[in-house]
């Protein structure tokens, strides 16, 4: 039970939806975007948060699209972690998706939901950040489009107000050679110890990370270690694990040590398949 009042909107545009959090915030009413609701209900329950109004932006049509439209996919931010799996069209995302929470949940959690929860993990960013995909943004200011990588720094960079519409893949990554592990601690569907996102462009691997920093991340430095091919693994793999952009997030689930010791073996294997072209 949530032990608190709440006002529930459900506006059918972006427009609506804005105004009615403009609204909210002139009068010193905290209000929040809701999609799968899977983390505000669970909140708002143990009492961390504690909105005066819910705009739940499911209605919305921009929000719900997934279809490709002038060589791009666009994956609007309500869809679900299971539509987009089912709709198989981006074959990375649907793994990195299909290994998020059990199916249950799966059809609940909502893609703008992973990518602005306050679970660290926000598995489906890796995908997105190898991709160069764009992010389209509506708020109190307006409508942008942007490169993700330009918004999301650890986590969303959202402007106050601001809501996550969709998401734009450049077809190029949907047919690239991929590749995708998670890593856990005891279940198959658990947070991860270790996640690891890899896509071919060019010829060179492209690789994004969650779960060995406190944040999902993808890095070009560790890139460019990782595809020195004049170089062992053993070297390739040393180094770009001094390359980390901060030290090994330790939790109950595994202490940095252990997580270190995952990742690199994770490292190991991805190279060892990318050479033997199983990637
Ligand atoms: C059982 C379980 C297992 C999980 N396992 C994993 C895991 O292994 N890896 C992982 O990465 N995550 C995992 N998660 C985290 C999950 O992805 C997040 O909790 C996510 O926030 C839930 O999505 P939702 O659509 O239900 O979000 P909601 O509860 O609706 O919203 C969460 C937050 O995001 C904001 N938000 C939602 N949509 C938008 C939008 N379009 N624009 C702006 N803000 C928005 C809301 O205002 C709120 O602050 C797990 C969650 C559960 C319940």
């Amino acid at each position: 039970m949530i032990p608190f009042n709440f006002i529930y909107y459900r506006p059918d545009s972006l427009q609506e939806a804005a105004d009615i959090y403009s609204t909210l915030q002139s009068k010193g009413q905290k209000a929040v975007y809701f999609a799968g609701g899977s983390e505000i209900i669970t909140m708002c329950r143990t009492g961390s948060i504690q909105p005066k109004a819910v705009i739940d932006i499911k209605n919305i049509p921009e929000c719900g699209l997934l279809s490709l439209y002038n060589q791009k996919l666009q994956i609007g931010s309500v869809c679900t972690l299971n539509q987009i799996s089912e709709s198989k069209l981006f074959p990375l995302m649907r793994l990195a998706c299909g290994r998020i929470a059990d199916h249950t949940n799966q059809c609940r959690i909502t893609l703008g939901g992973n990518l602005c929860g306050s679970i660290i993990y926000r598995e489906t960013s890796l995908p997105l950040l190898l991709a160069d995909a764009e992010i389209t943004l509506y708020g109190p200011e307006g409508e942008r489009t942007v490169p993700l990588r330009s918004v999301f720094y650890q986590c969303m960079q959202l402007k106050p107000g601001e809501m996550i519409v969709q998401v734009q893949i450049p077809v190029w990554a949907l047919s690239a050679r991929h590749y995708h592990i998670k890593k856990t601690a005891n279940e198959k569907i658990d947070y991860p110890l270790v996640s690891v996102a890899a896509i071919c462009k060019d010829s060179k691997l492209r690789l994004a990370f969650s779960g060995i920093c406190s944040y999902p991340f993808r890095s070009e430095q560790m890139e460019s270690a990782l595809n020195q091919q004049t170089k062992s693994f053993e070297e390739r793999v040393k180094q770009a694990a001094e390359l980390l952009p901060e030290p090994v997030y330790a939790d109950a689930e595994g202490s940095g040590e252990y997580r270190l010791f995952v990742f690199k073996n994770t490292l190991r294997q991805l190279l060892e398949d990318w050479d033997n072209g199983k990637i």
